[in-house]
Order: structure tokens, then sequence, then C-alpha cells
């Protein structure tokens, strides 16, 4: 995205797609990031949306000990480009996008600190395989404009929030509910900041995303961002069912067909 302005500042952009973790909830060996979809492992259809994006690097974040694994059978494999780093996860996502930050911040030191470039950080889910192009896009405009955002779509169905016994203690209206996906984007220096101060004297215990953090520790409200409501994150096994008609669909019919 080097060619793009925004007042003036040249752009640069990072992503950080996170694929630690062990998938407890898909009951499977191998965590669900890897499991097989249309003949390609779920990362792949993520890396390859990202590599044919407007972003300029993408790091991967994983579980600790499978850089070298993922290097090799995901990333050198398909011949992704865009991978500028694979670094090692945390115990929880947030301590992931927590890594992803620093290793951001190494990798794109010289643009961080050039005072004429605007550097946004996008963080995804790699389980998150359906993301599009166009969201992804989306996502820095408003990332440039607020400062924060995160991808969502409104909720189709009504929403109840329950009381501790399980009644309903509230109906939010349906038209200001959103269901929120990633990729979720910042400029670099607030999220980092923010992420700095939550560490420091912050409750973390209640964290699950990244848009969270700025909410609680910026004084940055988080923008919500048109999404796509094929970008789901695969977590259940009826997800890989979803993601396989998703993803076959996309592929288009076959040569010589139709
Ligand atoms: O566990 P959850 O569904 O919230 O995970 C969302 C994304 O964060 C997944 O892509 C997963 O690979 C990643 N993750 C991570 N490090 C963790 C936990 C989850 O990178 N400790």
């Amino acid at each position: 995205m080097n060619a793009v302005k925004y007042e003036n500042k040249k752009v640069r952009t990072a992503a950080i797609i996170l694929a630690g973790g062990s998938g407890k909830r898909m009951h499977s060996d191998i965590p669900k990031q890897y499991m097989e979809v249309c003949g390609h492992p779920l990362i792949y259809f993520t890396l390859k949306a990202f590599e044919e994006s407007i972003v300029d690097d993408i790091v991967l974040v994983v579980n600790a000990g499978d850089e070298d694994m993922v290097r090799a059978e995901y990333v050198s494999k398909y011949g992704f480009k865009k991978v500028a780093a694979i670094t090692a996860g945390g115990k929880e996502r947030f301590n992931s996008s927590a890594n992803g930050l620093k290793t951001v911040e190494k990798i794109e030191e010289e643009h961080l600190s050039d005072e004429d470039t605007e550097v946004i950080v996008l963080i995804h889910d790699a389980a998150r395989a359906m993301i599009t192009a166009d969201v992804i896009e989306r996502t820095v405009c408003d990332a440039l404009e607020y400062g924060a955002c995160a991808a969502g779509v409104l909720s189709k169905d009504t929403v109840k929030i329950a009381d501790e016994n399980g009644f309903v203690s509230e109906t939010p209206s349906r038209d200001k509910v959103w269901i929120v996906q990633t990729p979720q984007s910042f400029r670099y220096g607030l999220i980092s900041k923010a992420y700095e101060k939550m560490f420091r004297d912050g409750d973390t215990s209640h964290i699950t995303d990244d848009a969270m953090v700025a909410e609680q520790f910026s004084d940055t409200k988080v923008k919500l961002t048109e999404g796509n409501y094929e970008n789901i994150k695969v977590t259940t096994p009826d997800d890989l069912i979803t993601a396989e008609k998703i993803l076959s669909a996309r592929k288009g019919p076959k040569p010589g067909k139709g």
C-alpha cells in the first residue's frame, strides 16, 4: 500500500494473523486452522486473502515450537511472499496479539520512526478463512479515519442478555446489536499503547478481542465496520461444513463445464 496516502502521509499496513491456541471446541488433534477444507488447510485461504489484499506485510502468530513446520508446510509450500515473520503466540488470544504487535514493531521499525508514514495494523483470526479483500480494505480505511475499528455484521437474530440465573434481563434493540468479527484494525501507536496500559495496570481476565483493549485502555471509540456474513470463525465441526460450502462456491464452475 506504499502508493496510498492519507492526509499527505504514506500508509503502511501490517496484518497479524493469529493461528495459535488448541481449538478445543473442534474436538480434533489438529488445531482448526490447519484442518483441510476444499483440499487445502484453512490457513491457506486466510493467507491467500491477505496475500492478494492491500496489506504490505503479514506477521503469522503460531504455537511456540510450530514456527518451522508452519513456514515449510503453509508458507513456503504455497509461495506466500508477504509473510515477513512467523512468531510464537501466548497462552490466551490477547497474549498472541501482544506478541504479534511486538513483532510488527520490529519489522516496521523504519516506517514507525518516519513521521510521514501512518502504520496501520490489522489483527485477524486465522480461523476466519472466508475473509475477503473488500472487508480488509474497509477496515484499513476506517482505522485511518477513526483510529480503531472492528469488522462486524448486524445480528439477524434478536439478542437477549441473561441475568445470573438464566432469565432475560434485557433485550437490546436489534439495530444496535453487532456480531463482531476480525480484522480489527488500528493505528499502530494507539493499539500498542492500549496493550501496554492493559498489561501495566489493567484486568485482562475478560478480554476476548482486540477492540476491547482499545475500548478500555485508550480514549478512542472503536468504529464498527461493515463485515460480511460469510466471515465466520471456524470453531466447531459444523462450521467446517459451512466453510467447505462457501469456499467451494467461490471457486466457481470447473473449467470445461457450463
Ligand atoms: O480461541 P478463539 O476461537 O478465540 O481463537 C481465535 C483466533 O485466535 C484463532 O485463529 C486462534 O488460532 C487464535 N489464537 C491464538 N492464540 C491463542 C488462542 C487463540 O493465536 N492463545
